[in-house]
């Protein structure tokens, strides 16, 4: 299996694109600005979009890519994530003002897109890959994405700040390969993080301390704005773990 990073950034800015990661070529977790890196050609291979939140960093391109493919696909994209999300994206992004009901648009006999919902701690299946989702802290009901059926498990957390339970269920992987987490601001902006669900630095240590087994750790979600301080101050953490930063096109192979 391969995991990709289209994009992981916090921001946009100096090449940065927000959150959006490929699973092989067919699933998508999120669809922030790194989705637009993709040719149209492999934006027509994907067939499943998982999302994490209805934040608009994480869901800006759904639209455009519904639109860009639905002439060139011949089933539905599934878009998969909790009802708080989905309704929210029917409320605020596909309610003919912002953009289209892309469900209620149909081309060769079917829509471009269908809407399912998932259930918190609930995988779901598709070829041998297993997604699910696990509830963590945030401004807004938000998953973190458990993948498994590789070699190894990868959990990717984004977005989220002080998470007590979801640390339990991650230290119950018995595979845990893979840890992406975020922090979003440097230490300056504590209260910030605070108030906007994220985590900087000391936050991102507080959390750590409750992993319970060893795991390739990299941080994603950094804001452009302040990727030096925060790669500066993370250097710095008194941690046993070794941190690591994942990139805008990485690749993660499990
Ligand atoms: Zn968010
Ligand atoms: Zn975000």
């Amino acid at each position: 299996m391969q995991f990709q990073a289209l994009g992981c950034s916090g921001s946009i800015g100096n090449g940065h694109n927000t959150t959006s990661f490929l699973i092989d070529d067919d699933i998508l977790i999120d669809a922030g600005s790194g989705l637009g890196t993709l040719s149209l050609d492999a934006m027509c291979k994907i067939d499943h979009v998982f999302l994490s939140h209805s934040h608009i960093d994480h869901v800006a391109l759904l639209p455009l890519l519904a639109d860009a493919t639905l002439s060139l696909r011949s089933k539905p994209i599934v878009v998969h994530a909790t009802k708080p999300t989905l309704d929210s994206l029917s409320d605020h992004v596909f309610n003919w003002e912002v953009y289209p009901d892309f469900r209620e648009i149909i081309s060769d006999g079917h829509p471009a897109v269908n809407f399912s919902v998932i259930e918190p701690n609930k995988p779901v299946s598709i070829g041998g890959r297993h997604l699910t989702g696990i509830p963590v802290e945030h401004t807004v009901p938000t998953v973190a994405y458990h993948l498994a059926g590789g070699d190894g498990s990868l959990v990717v957390a984004t977005d989220m700040t002080i998470s007590d339970k979801f640390w339990p269920v991650v230290n119950a992987i018995d595979d845990l390969r893979y840890l992406l987490i975020e922090s979003a601001f440097q230490e300056a902006r504590l209260g910030l993080c605070q108030d906007s669900g994220h985590l900087c630095p000391s936050m991102l240590r507080s959390e750590l301390l409750k992993l319970e087994r060893p795991a390739e750790i990299f941080v994603v979600h950094m804001k452009s704005s302040a990727e030096d301080n925060i790669r500066r101050e993370i250097a710095a953490l008194d941690i046993i773990y070794e941190i690591r930063f994942l990139a805008d096109g990485d690749i993660l192979a499990l």
